[in-house]
């Protein structure tokens, strides 16, 4: 299977701004921002979409979960949204399993 752009990055082929980064993930800014925060949680692990997740990538999951309480404390947000696009018709462009943290909504 060819290389995603997210394990190029990962691989230092391209650049990306880092937010941070351990043995199981790593957090980049989106190049195309829809937020004022607009960051890329992604496994190191080429998990295609979020239906190709199996039971042995649970842990994965719950750390993904773990990451973005600690962006949110990091980065100072009250709130925050989590997206995952699944599958073409879900919007998803880049077949590589990551999840959108957007935050820094304006408050009414
Ligand atoms: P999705 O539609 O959920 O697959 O989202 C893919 C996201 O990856 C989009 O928001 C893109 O702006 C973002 N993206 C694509 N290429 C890069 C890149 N080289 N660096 C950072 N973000 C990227």
């Amino acid at each position: 299977m060819e290389k995603s752009v997210f394990t190029r990055i990962m691989e230092q082929e391209i650049p990306a701004r880092f937010e941070y980064e351990d043995d199981q993930v790593i957090v980049i800014h989106d190049i195309a921002p829809k937020a004022p925060i607009h960051l890329l949680i992604i496994p190191r692990k080429p998990i295609p979409t979020l239906m190709d997740v199996s039971e042995e990538d649970l842990p994965l999951i719950g750390h993904i979960h773990q990451v973005a309480q600690m962006l949110a404390k990091k980065l100072e947000v009250k709130g925050f949204r989590i997206v995952n696009n699944c599958g073409k018709e879900g919007g998803q462009e880049v077949f590589h399993l990551h999840y959108h943290f957007l935050a820094g909504f304006q408050q009414e």
